[in-house]
């Protein structure tokens, strides 16, 4: 007897369970006649228990995967839409009531939620604090404005009253009304400069300008208007083509509410000293009086909008308290500094200080301003 053919193997299923059915065909030695088949038949309970097992682990890994998979999702999300929630309720209350002291409470955690919560809250105390400014300004100029229209006021009533007939009040009214007539358009001249200097990065971004040639300028011109002050001016120290990135229009206002109030604020000794100079990465131009000087406590407050030591004293020199907030804006604007050293009775000096900038970028900016296409006539 011989097997000519490999055994075939087949899998059955028989009540729910798989059988292993092996055939093998027998042939007859002599004649080569198929004499039968031998059948072994497997019932794999070994492989069929591993099987059901398997199947029932599976299961219920699976359910435990499903669940566990639910809680952690479900923890997640309600840990993410819980800050986002008490985000939206604070951004409703402060849209409801701008002036709502609402913030958004710390979160205790260290992710892009918390960097957001802070973010929202310190832009919320900005805009707050820029809505508190504008109501102070406005408040502050109509203040302002009141005094000199309540002088031109009070003119007009007396001459009409009794200045008709009388040369001597005729005269005396029309000068009173005319200088605060001066001294308004003087107020609305310096806050239209405050509210320009905060938007010079839009306006002036690639302006330089030539510090020696600018400085040269204004203290001559000013020496021109103030026959009676000498006015000192120290270059030495500072080369001829030191160049920063400023308009030259602000430059000069700068120099000129400085040099101004060191006239305004002189005593008897009339002279003022200006020199600028120039350190490894910066320019400093020093403005400096013999004057009044100012005592510590002020020297906190003049760079504050309609901030005089003297009202009343002031305002007879003409001044509104506006040009040393200007002078501050426009430095801040051009990420300079301005800075105060003064002692009462003695005498204040003023310091600009600016970045230098490199031939480099000074040739690159000007590149820039030759191809921009801003009306800048407008804008004077
Ligand atoms: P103003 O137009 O009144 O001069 P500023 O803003 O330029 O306004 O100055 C604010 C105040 O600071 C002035 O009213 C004055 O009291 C004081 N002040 C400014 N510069 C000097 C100075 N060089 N010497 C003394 N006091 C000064």
């Amino acid at each position: 007897k011989s097997f000519k053919e490999v055994s075939k193997n087949e899998l059955v299923k028989r009540n729910g369970h798989q059988i292993l059915l092996t055939y093998q065909k027998v042939y007859s030695s002599v004649n080569n006649k198929l004499t039968g088949y031998i059948v072994v038949s497997n019932n794999m309970t070994y492989y069929n228990s591993l099987m059901k097992n398997l199947l029932h682990s599976m299961v219920a890994i699976s359910i435990i995967a499903i669940v566990v998979f639910v809680v952690t999702s479900y923890i997640l999300v309600f840990n993410v839409v819980k800050p986002i929630k008490r985000m939206s309720k604070v951004a409703q209350e402060v849209n409801a009531d701008p002036n709502s002291g609402a913030r958004i409470k710390e979160l205790n955690r260290d992710d892009e939620l918390e960097n957001l919560a802070t973010s929202i809250n310190q832009m919320l105390d900005r805009m707050q604090s820029y809505i508190e400014q504008q109501k102070q300004f406005v408040g502050d100029v109509s203040h302002e404005l009141r005094t000199p229209v309540a002088v031109i006021e009070g003119h007009l009533n007396m001459l009409e009253r009794w200045g008709k007939d009388d040369p001597q009040i005729l005269d005396e009214s029309i000068k009173a009304s005319l200088q605060e007539a001066d001294r308004m358009k003087h107020l609305i001249q310096e806050m239209l400069d405050l509210t320009r200097a905060e938007q010079i990065d839009v306006q002036y971004p690639h302006e330089v300008t030539n510090v020696y040639d600018t400085v040269k300028r204004v203290v001559a011109d000013l020496a021109m208007v103030h026959p009676d002050f000498e006015i000192r001016l120290d270059e030495d120290d500072l080369p001829q083509d030191t160049e920063i990135q400023i308009y030259h229009g602000h430059l000069e206002q700068l120099l000129v509410i400085l040099i101004d109030n060191a006239i305004k604020y002189s005593t008897n000794l009339k002279q003022i000293n200006v020199s600028a100079g120039l350190t490894k990465k910066e320019v400093n131009i020093i403005v400096q009086d013999f004057g009044e000087g100012i005592s510590k406590e002020d020297q906190k407050k003049i760079f504050n909008r309609f901030y005089r030591v003297d009202k009343a004293r002031t305002r007879e020199k003409g001044g509104n308290g506006l040009g040393l907030s200007i002078a501050h804006k426009l430095v801040d604007n051009y990420h300079g500094e301005i800075s105060v050293e003064s002692v009462e009775g003695q005498g204040s000096q003023f310091k600009l200080t600016f970045p230098l900038i490199s031939k480099k970028k000074a040739a690159k900016l000007k590149k820039l301003n030759e191809n921009s296409e801003l009306p800048k006539s407008n804008l004077e």
